[in-house]
């Protein structure tokens, strides 16, 4: 069986972004060589996410303003804010949108249904934030 490991990073200019990252962990399979096996992608951070929908910007503009309705963000509204972080909105905007997905390799393609791409959810951004992508197979 092979492996490949890989960490990206990103940086998003504002608090809150939606980022599709489907390109950057199709060039990682391609490093890999591996045609037949399973690819994870996941946040390392527990404010920020990975999750898998549409390439439509009025539907990332809809998640953006469905998690903040959901979990809005203020600074005295949340006990963990108590620790001196104002990001508790984050940590509940995270768990919302999921923190990974596993995609299936076939014929050395994400097989992807057909509308499916990977996206990074950005809830606490200004800052560098690692996202790990885990591919095995053969
Ligand atoms: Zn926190």
């Amino acid at each position: 069986m092979k492996a490949h490991t890989a960490y990206l990073t990103f940086n998003t200019p504002e608090r809150c972004a939606i980022v599709n990252i489907n390109s950057k962990v199709e060039a990682e399979l391609a490093k890999s060589g591996i045609k037949e096996g399973l690819c994870l992608v996941n946040a390392m951070h527990i404010t920020s996410s990975v999750f898998i929908n549409d390439n439509e910007s009025g539907l990332h503009q809809d998640f953006l303003e469905w998690v903040e309705k959901l979990a809005p963000y203020s600074r005295g509204g949340y006990k963990h804010n108590l620790t001196g972080e104002d990001n508790g909105d984050a940590h509940l905007k995270r768990t919302v949108m999921g923190r990974e997905v596993v995609v299936a390799v076939t014929a050395g393609k994400l097989d992807f249904g057909p509308w499916e791409r990977i996206f990074y959810g950005e809830f606490d951004g200004k800052r560098n934030k690692r996202v790990l992508v885990k591919i095995i197979g053969e």
